[in-house]
């Protein structure tokens, strides 16, 4: 699994999980705002029972008709918290299946993330193991070939990262330079090591 994948789902977990943020706090001022008119319609309830009581204790027509009007109005006052209210409780529902909806999808997203990770992990784990091993196979090869050709040999790698070229056509694989008959009927005698005069890269006959 390329690591550049398992970064373009990361992404996507994090702007998934912002979005499911947004979407929470959005429900959060909803009922904030619920509450608050909950509160104002309260008040409006208890002021009116107020004004029913102050209605009965009056002798006054003319005080009884402006309580009444007080009463009628703190209604309608009440009715428009209502329909404010539910209002806001729709929202508050629409705010809920979204979040319900996002949090899905980012619950997905990070298994996927952890699956991908894991991935990555098993794989990296089994090429150190692989390399490790390799390793040892090479100290092991190596123990057998004598210090001098070995040195050679390093040298070699080390410069010109392949140190042992096939013979093909005459031509040295390393440099692509033609070789001369003398060389070429060594490298075919295959009884001692040749080097390529050009390269000095060691040559074999594939
Ligand atoms: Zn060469």
């Amino acid at each position: 699994m390329a690591p550049l994948e398992t970064k373009d789902l990361e992404e996507k977990l994090a702007a998934a999980l912002k979005q499911l943020e947004a979407v929470k706090l959005k429900a959060k001022e909803i009922e904030v705002e619920r509450k608050k008119l909950e509160v104002e319609a309260q008040a409006k309830r208890d002021s009116i029972n107020k004004f029913q009581t102050q209605k009965f204790q009056t002798r006054k027509n003319e005080e009884f008709q402006a309580l009444n009007n007080e009463i009628t109005r703190y209604e309608g006052d009440i009715r428009g918290i209502e329909d404010r209210e539910l209002a806001l409780m729709e929202s508050a529902e629409t705010a809920k299946a979204i979040i319900a909806t996002t949090d899905k999808e980012t619950q997905a997203t990070k298994s996927q993330v952890e699956r991908q990770l894991a991935d990555i992990a098993a794989k990296t784990q089994a090429l150190a193991s692989q390399l490790k091993e390799l390793e040892a196979e090479r100290a092991r090869l190596a123990e057998a070939v004598e210090e001098d050709l070995l040195d050679t040999f390093n040298r070699l790698f080390n410069n010109k990262t392949e140190a042992v070229v096939a013979l093909e056509h005459d031509v040295c694989m390393g440099c692509h330079m033609k070789l001369t008959t003398q060389t070429v009927v060594r490298v075919k005698g295959a009884r001692e090591i040749v080097h390529c005069e050009q390269c000095g890269r060691i040559l074999y006959i594939p």
